[in-house]
C-alpha cells in the first residue's frame, strides 16, 4: 500500500484513534488540536491528586471497540467494572432504579402504570430491528405505549433534561439504543455493570499520543486548523495557526476532520447540498459543575432528576463508582445539564452557577451543608450532544465529503447509538481505513 500524508483535525478520542490506526498502517500522520490539551470532550483535569474527566465518563460492557483498544495498548488491567447504582429523584425523594425489580417499587405512578412501563421496557429490550423506530419520535412512542401518566412522570422530564427544546423531536431509534446499551451491560444478577479506566481517560489519551509519536506521527496541541486547502477541487493540505500566532501551510493527500459537523463549512468551501446536511444536525451544549465534598451526597452513582424546580438534570457521584481513595479520600460529584445556546447559564461566572445550585443539593440530601464543599469547578462545552431527530439516517452527513480526499468523522454520524467514546473511536477508525483504501483505488 502506498504511504500517504494524512492531516487530522481534532485531538479528541476520534482524532487520536484515527491517527493511531493510520500510523500503524504506515502512513505519515499529523494531528492538530486547537486546545492546549488532548482528549476533547473526554479530556481531564487534576482534582484531589488524581485526574478526572471534565465531563463524567464510564463504559458499558458493549463498548467492545474501546475495550479492545485498551487491551491492545496494554491497559486492560486498568479497566474496572462495578455494579452501577442508578436512581431517580422525583417528588422530593430518591428511588432506586438499579434492577428491573426497582420499577415495581416506583410509587409516583400506579401499580398498573408500573407494569405497563415494565412491559414496554421488556419489549424494547428484546427488539433487534431498531430500524422500525426510525420514523417515530421517542415522545410520541412513549406517550402511546407507556401511557400519559408514565410519560409525564418519567419520560418527559428525562427527554426535556437531555434535549431541552428539542425533546419532542428526538428519534425513538435513539431511545431504543439507550435500552439496548443498558441491557447489554447487565450482568447475571440483572444489575448493570459500568466500566471505568483507573487513572481516568487521560491514561488512554497519553498512551495513544505516545504510540502515535513512536510510529513517527506528529501530535500538536494549541494549534488550530484555520483552513482546509484544495487544489483542482481536491484536498491539498491544511493552514494551521499556533497559539503564538505563527501560521503555516502543510501539504496532505488526505484530511480527516473529527470536529462537530456544523463547523466544517467554516474551514472549506463545499457544495450547498452538503452544507445543508452539515448544518441540519443541531448540537446542544453541556455544563458540568464538579463538587469536591467532605462527605457523600447519596448512595447513587447516576441520579436522574425529574423535579422541575431543580436546575440540573443529573447528579453523578463519581466516588460511588470509583472509590474516594483514588482522589485523596474526597467525594466527587458532578451536577450536569444539557443546554441550548440561549441558556441563562452561559454568561454566568462559575461562582454564580455554583451558588445557584447549593440550595438544591440540600433537597437531595437534607444533611448537606455548604461547609462540606472543599472546591468546585465548572466546565462548559457548546457542542456536546448532537440532536438525533426522527429519520436521522436521511439527515446524517456522509463521512466521505464531496471534496476528494476530505473525510468527516463527527459525533452527529454516530447512529442509532448515543454518542460515546467507543463510537467516536469506531467511526474514526472506519473512516481512516476507508479514506486510505479509497485513495488508493
Ligand atoms: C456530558 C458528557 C458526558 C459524556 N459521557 C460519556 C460516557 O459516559 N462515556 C463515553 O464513552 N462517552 C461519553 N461522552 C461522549 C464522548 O465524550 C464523546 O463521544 C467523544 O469524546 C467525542 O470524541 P470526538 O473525538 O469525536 O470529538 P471531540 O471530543 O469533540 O473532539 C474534537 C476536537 O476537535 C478540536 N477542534 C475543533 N475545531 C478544531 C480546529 N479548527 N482545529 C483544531 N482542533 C479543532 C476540539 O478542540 C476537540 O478537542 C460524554 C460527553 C459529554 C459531553
Amino acid at each position: 500500500m502506498a504511504e500517504y500524508r494524512v492531516g487530522i483535525i481534532g485531538g479528541g478520542i476520534g482524532g487520536l484513534g484515527a491517527a493511531y490506526e493510520l500510523a500503524k498502517l504506515g502512513h505519515h500522520v499529523e494531528l492538530y488540536e486547537r486546545a492546549p490539551f488532548l482528549g476533547g470532550l473526554a479530556s481531564t483535569f487534576e482534582v484531589g491528586g488524581g485526574r478526572l474527566e471534565r465531563f463524567y465518563h464510564h463504559l458499558f460492557l458493549s463498548d467492545t471497540t474501546m475495550i479492545s483498544l485498551l487491551k491492545e495498548l496494554g491497559l486492560g488491567d486498568r479497566l474496572i467494572w462495578r455494579d452501577s447504582k442508578v436512581g431517580m429523584f422525583t417528588g422530593g425523594r430518591i428511588y432506586d432504579f438499579s434492577t428491573p425489580w426497582d420499577l415495581l417499587r416506583f410509587s409516583p405512578v400506579s401499580l398498573v402504570d408500573r407494569m405497563r412501563m415494565g412491559l414496554v421496557a421488556l419489549y424494547l429490550q428484546r427488539v433487534k430491528r431498531w430500524q422500525k423506530f426510525e420514523h417515530s419520535t421517542a415522545s410520541a412512542f412513549m406517550r402511546k405505549w407507556a401511557g400519559k401518566r408514565n410519560y409525564e412522570a418519567v419520560w418527559e422530564p428525562l427527554l426535556k433534561g437531555k434535549f431541552t427544546t428539542y425533546h419532542d423531536q428526538v428519534s425513538m431509534a435513539w431511545l431504543w439504543s439507550k435500552f439496548a446499551t443498558r441491557v447489554a451491560s447487565r450482568g447475571k444478577t440483572l444489575r448493570e455493570k459500568l466500566g471505568y479506566i483507573r487513572g481516568s481517560w487521560q491514561v488512554l489519551i497519553d498512551a495513544l499520543e505516545r504510540r502515535i509519536r513512536e510510529l513517527g506521527g506528529q501530535v500538536l496541541t494549541s494549534t488550530a486548523v484555520t483552513r482546509i486547502l484544495t487544489e483542482g477541487g481536491r484536498v491539498s493540505g491544511l493552514a494551521i495557526q499556533r497559539a503564538d500566532g505563527m501560521q503555516e501551510q502543510r501539504a496532505f493527500d488526505i484530511v480527516i476532520a473529527t470536529i462537530p459537523s456544523f463547523a466544517l463549512p467554516k474551514l472549506v468551501e463545499l457544495p450547498q447540498e452538503y452544507v445543508a446536511k452539515l448544518q441540519g444536525v443541531e448540537y446542544e451544549g453541556a455544563i458540568a459543575a464538579i463538587w469536591v465534598l467532605k462527605h457523600s451526597l447519596s448512595h447513587i452513582y447516576w441520579l436522574n432528576i425529574t423535579d422541575p424546580d431543580i436546575p440540573f438534570l443529573l447528579v453523578l457521584e463519581q466516588t460511588n463508582l470509583v472509590p474516594p481513595e483514588e482522589y485523596g479520600g474526597k467525594h466527587l460529584i458532578y451536577t450536569a445539564n444539557y443546554v441550548t445556546r440561549d441558556d441563562y447559564r452561559w454568561p454566568l461566572s462559575p461562582e454564580e452557577i455554583v451558588r445557584g445550585y447549593i440550595p438544591n443539593l440540600k433537597k437531595i440530601n437534607p444533611a448537606f451543608d455548604a461547609s462540606w464543599i472543599e472546591a468546585t469547578y465548572v466546565h462548559r462545552e457548546p457542542a456536546a450532544q448532537p440532536i438525533i431527530k426522527a429519520n436521522h439516517r436521511e439527515r446524517m452527513p456522509p463521512t466521505r465529503t464531496p471534496v476528494p480526499g476530505l473525510w468527516l468523522a463527527a459525533m452527529s454520524q454516530v447512529y442509532p447509538e448515543d454518542r460515546g467514546t467507543n463510537y467516536s473511536l469506531r467511526l474514526a477508525v472506519e473512516v481512516a481505513r476507508q479514506a486510505v483504501e479509497m485513495h488508493q483505488a
